[in-house]
């Protein structure tokens, strides 16, 4: 990077605000002038403008693009009414119709929903609520949580304490997080398509044997002190993305009706059809007790997440000493989110078993190549998922540029460069991310 900014956002920018997981002093940001349908207006911090695909959807959440109409429509009707009233003693429209929408469309009888204002914020929920179903079943003492390696489920603390302990923040936290049990992660899968365009999945099959085993002698050993196993599933996002055959999570819901822990599913980044399925847990036809969900709930206009469980848990809960879910966020629900979020996910339901295939083989077919590169250990993809993965960590800041350079908006992380497009990408959208990443890695890796 340049270190005259030609950018005077960038400048001013610089020092003053901090960036996700960037020092203060780090590279210059791009500045956004527009955004519209899947494209980005750039300003590059030496100046330049660029109009780019974002291939990262607003990390994850954007599936409909920018602007979409129906969006718009949702929130400027919000807005004439109201934007944002408590939720203590009052209800809305907006809310109610989300949480019968979300309970109708989950896998398995979802009967509760709690509206969280974040992701994180939607984990720490879920966290709680499994702490306060063991101590309504007379298991105060059950207040640890089993997950598996190499996850991700947030930024708060007790979210942290579940993200992979070597990869996630465990060590610039000594002593602050909670300390889980966890098991190895699971074993790397593949979504293979055969000629006849059926999905098959791949994987190791004594491998997945072992690691079942093991999580099962873990679960075992603690299962007295356990309230929950929380799991991504099929996909873990943030923490690698690393996708896992569909048996694994059904060997954690066995795990967990054996021991009598509730099973937490967080399809924050997996949800609303993002895998292939409509939600994840659908790969394995496994219904979990909690479920997370969040980033593509709004198409990327408003934070908003929620928490689903089913009758049992909420029932158990309500006969409980404190009868509450003990938390109550300030926005909570807040009509405006809820009112986008609606709009987002009935256009979710009615295209995303088109456009998700659509992106994923065209993704496949384009990314294939990267293969080949010298540096590259394995391209994969699963839904509208398509990840490169490097032998070493990747140049980020010269990758974004080269990949600017190309047209497209990327952000990589450790040895990764990924998309998670919009699914209102064109064919030529997808075509433009998948040769513009082959490209960018080529040209600073190759
Ligand atoms: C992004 C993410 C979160 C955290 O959501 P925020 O809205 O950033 O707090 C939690 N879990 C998973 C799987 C995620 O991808």
């Amino acid at each position: 990077m340049p270190d005259t900014l030609g950018s005077p956002l960038a400048a001013r920018d610089r020092g003053l605000v901090w960036h996700p997981y960037a020092p203060l002093d780090g590279p210059a940001p791009y500045a956004v002038e527009d955004a519209s349908g899947v494209r980005l207006t750039l300003t590059s911090p030496d100046g330049t403008r660029y109009e780019v695909v974002d291939a990262m959807a607003s990390w994850w959440c954007a599936v409909h693009g920018y602007g979409h109409p129906a969006l718009d429509a949702a929130a400027h009707e919000q807005l004439d009414r109201f934007s944002h009233v408590m939720f203590g003693g009052l209800t809305h429209e907006p809310a109610v119709r989300l949480a019968e929408r979300l309970t109708a469309m989950a896998p398995g009888p979802m009967a509760h929903v709690f509206f969280a204002d974040s992701g994180s914020v939607s984990v720490e929920v879920a966290l709680k609520l499994s702490l306060q179903y063991q101590a309504a079943r007379g298991r105060p003492k059950r207040q640890r949580f089993l997950t598996v390696r190499g996850g991700y489920h947030g930024d708060t603390f007790a979210a942290m304490s579940v993200c992979d302990p070597v990869d996630g923040m465990h060590s610039a936290f000594p002593g602050a997080l909670a300390r889980q049990v966890f098991a190895p992660r699971p074993p790397a899968a593949r979504l293979a398509l055969t000629v006849t365009g059926e999905e098959v999945w791949e994987t190791d099959r004594s491998a997945l044997e072992a690691w079942s085993l093991e999580v099962q002698a873990l679960a075992a050993t603690h299962s007295d002190e356990l309230a929950a196993v929380v799991v991504e599933p099929v996909l873990q996002g943030a923490g690698g993305m690393h996708v896992y055959h569909p048996d694994c999570l059904r060997v954690l819901r066995d795990v967990a009706d054996e021991h009598g822990l509730l099973l937490v599913v967080d399809e924050i980044a997996t949800g609303f059809g993002r895998t292939g399925r409509l939600f994840a847990s659908e790969w394995a036809d496994v219904v979990p007790d909690v479920m997370c969900v969040g980033k593509a709930l709004t198409g990327g206009y408003l934070s908003l997440a929620a928490v689903l469980t089913t009758r049992e848990v909420g029932g158990t809960i309500t006969r409980s000493t404190f009868r509450a879910l003990l938390h109550g966020p300030t926005f909570m629900a807040n009509p405006l989110a809820c009112a986008v979020a609606n709009a987002s996910v009935e256009l979710v339901e009615s295209s995303w078993k088109e456009q998700v295939p659509r992106v994923g083989r065209l993704l496949a077919e384009h990314l294939e190549t990267a293969a080949a590169l010298p540096h590259v250990t394995e391209v994969r993809t699963i839904g509208a998922v398509g990840v490169v993965q490097l032998t070493s960590p990747v140049d980020v800041p010269r990758v974004t540029r080269a990949a600017v350079e190309r047209g497209l908006w990327v952000r990589p992380f450790r040895d990764l460069v990924y998309t998670m497009p919009p699914y209102v990408c064109t064919d030529d959208d997808v075509r433009l991310i998948a040769e513009g990443i082959v490209g960018a890695v080529a040209q600073v890796h190759g």
